[in-house]
């Protein structure tokens, strides 16, 4: 095939992505589409001299592998001068990781990346044959580690140590961020949009996961006509292809696993677990690589040219901060969602004998500043289960409407070190500063106001007679969207990474992770940590390739 007519909804890089072609290659062959992220349907592509160079990422031998993924010793890993080492393994970090192995290929250079903490679930825990909703939950609490009594201030924040950090968990639910969110960031909505088109494609978001379910068009038709008319299917991170011909699709809820087998498929690079960075060492404001800790204490030093730190809103200022990186916005404009959750009874009389799920929401608006999620039904009893979970037919169910407001960056909301409590790695503990300005409480008295009317929506066309709703307002951290204790801005004063990720002053260090969101917005904030990682990731390679 010496050229392809490209398709409708295919960009170059999609096409690359499919035909397994090198994508540097393919836009050297086709100058007329400057840009692989816009759509390119019913362009030629060239793809002449190249199919016989297909990437192909030699295996390490068989023999070799002892886990479900390839692992290299910290020994090892110290011997070796990595381009690009990455901290953390959660989404941020596997997202970085992803896209230099797809855009790198086989070019010699040397990737690693560092995970705190151990294998513990080679997938999604939904993706588990084992676990369905409760399970899962019981699962979570106990291998979590809760900030809880020691942070009276954001006391229902938790942390997963583990491959794949928190994405072994999440709820998968993945809108993009309302275009005026961005008023408040350093960047435009369109100049992520590509990104998000990158995230979205490989994180496979769609709003397939429920539409047309009979509950969730049912309820759809209902609140449009009761005051909501944005209300819609919600995207969700989930594979809604089946295994057919040969091609696997057993995960199909997204954690970042998949972007490790991706990347894997690509090429090779070096991935330790139980290895807790401990400081990025620097040189004449260079970051010259990393101290980093086995669980026996052991340590060793990992030299890099580029440092991307992906550890968490808590741990990324934790790690930076102790290592005596400067800038006055480090560890501040700590943020979260405010997040209210009403429960409502349904009669299940109202609906046919086929119920299926519903996840739909509504997202913010210019005069809304929150967004709501409706989840069911019985919660997430039904929203997720096992094939061979025995499903009773119900009299009545519940359905969750989650309302998620924006927080504004405030200064004084911050996480600073403790230098009074060290771990067991020498590391100061964190403290966490945290309350709502009167702004916020004004948006959480607008949430409350339009829960009250979606629930009194619902009570008075499918709800159960005589059951009472029940209201609960969630405190800091128990919504898991903690946000912007690394943000990203112009101003050295008021953020800590430029506009690409980069730390303010030192040219060869980057954040990629939850913390680098200069401002909450309403959405869950995962697929845009996603995007921004894809978007530092192309700078970074854009910047080494000078
Ligand atoms: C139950 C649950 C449901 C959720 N649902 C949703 C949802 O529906 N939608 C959504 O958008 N978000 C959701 N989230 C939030 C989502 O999981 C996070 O936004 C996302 O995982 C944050 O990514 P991150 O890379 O910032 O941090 P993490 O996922 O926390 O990853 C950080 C990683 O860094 C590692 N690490 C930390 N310190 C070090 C160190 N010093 N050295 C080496 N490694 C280190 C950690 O072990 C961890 O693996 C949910 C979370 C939970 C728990």
């Amino acid at each position: 095939m010496d050229s392809y007519t490209a398709q409708t909804g295919e960009t170059l890089r999609s096409v690359a992505y499919r035909m397994r072609l090198d994508i540097q290659k393919l836009l050297s062959l086709n100058p007329h589409i400057p840009n692989p992220d816009t759509y390119i349907a019913g362009q030629t592509v060239n793809l002449v001299r190249m199919i016989h160079i297909p990437i192909a990422a030699p295996q390490p031998p068989e023999t070799d592998l002892k886990q479900w993924i390839p692992l290299t010793s910290l020994e090892e890993m110290s011997q070796t001068e990595y381009d690009v080492l990455i901290v953390g393994a959660g989404a941020g970090g596997p997202a970085v990781l992803w896209r230099l192995c797809q855009q790198w290929g086989l070019n010699g250079k040397r990737i690693g990346i560092v995970e705190r903490g151990d294998l513990l679930i080679p997938t999604h825990s939904m993706n588990i044959p084992t676990l369905n909703a409760s399970r899962k939950r019981d699962f979570y609490k106990n291998i979590s580690y809760p900030l809880g009594k020691s942070q009276p201030e954001y006391p229902g924040a938790s942390q997963v140590f583990a491959l794949g950090g928190k994405t072994l968990f999440w709820s998968t639910a993945s809108p993009r961020m309302h275009p005026a969110d961005f008023n408040e960031w350093p960047i435009s909505y369109e100049e992520l949009t590509p990104y998000y088109n990158i995230a979205e494609r490989v994180m496979n978001i769609s709003k397939g996961y429920t539409q047309d379910s009979t509950i969730t068009t049912m309820m759809l038709e209902i609140l449009r006509g009761s005051g909501f008319p944005e209300i819609t299917e919600l995207p969700t991170a989930i594979d809604l292809t089946a295994t057919k011909f040969g091609q696997v699709h057993s995960n199909a809820l997204f954690s970042s696993i998949a972007f490790l087998g991706s990347a894997l498929n690509q090429r090779p690079f070096d991935l330790a677990v139980n290895a807790r960075a401990v400081q990025i060492l620097s040189e004449n404001g260079n970051a010259t690589g990393l101290r980093v800790m086995s669980p026996d204490k052991k340590s060793y030093v990992i030299k890099a040219k580029t440092i991307v730190v992906s550890a968490s809103t808590w741990e990324t200022p934790r790690l930076l901060l102790s290592s005596g990186i400067p800038g006055k916005a480090i560890g501040h404009y700590l943020m979260n969602h405010s997040k209210i959750v009403a429960t409502v009874k349904i009669d299940r009389s109202y609906f046919p004998e086929v119920l299926g799920t519903l996840f739909i929401w509504k997202p913010r608006t210019l005069i809304e500043p929150y967004q709501m999620i409706l989840y069911g039904p019985d919660l997430e009893r039904y929203l997720w289960y096992p094939v061979f979970e025995n499903k009773e037919v119900l009299k009545e169910f519940d359905i969750g409407i989650e309302t998620l407001g924006v927080v504004e960056p405030q200064f004084e909301n911050y996480i600073a070190l403790n230098h009074a409590s060290v771990d067991a790695y020498g590391v100061p503990d964190i403290q966490v500063r945290f309350s709502y300005s009167e702004k916020d409480k004004a948006i959480i008295g607008k949430m409350l106001q339009a829960t009250n009317h979606m629930v009194a929506s619902l009570l008075g066309t499918i709800g159960a007679k005589n059951r009472q709703p029940e209201l609960s307002f969630y405190v800091p951290g128990e919504d898991y969207h903690e946000m912007g204790s690394y943000r990203m801005g112009n101003d050295p004063s008021t953020s800590a990474t430029n506009p690409y990720g980069r730390i303010h002053g030192i040219s060869n260090l980057y954040v990629a992770d939850n913390s680098v969101i200069p401002y909450s917005g309403a959405a869950n904030p995962t697929l845009t940590t996603v995007a921004l990682a894809i978007r530092t990731t192309d700078h970074i390679i854009h910047q080494l390739s000078k």
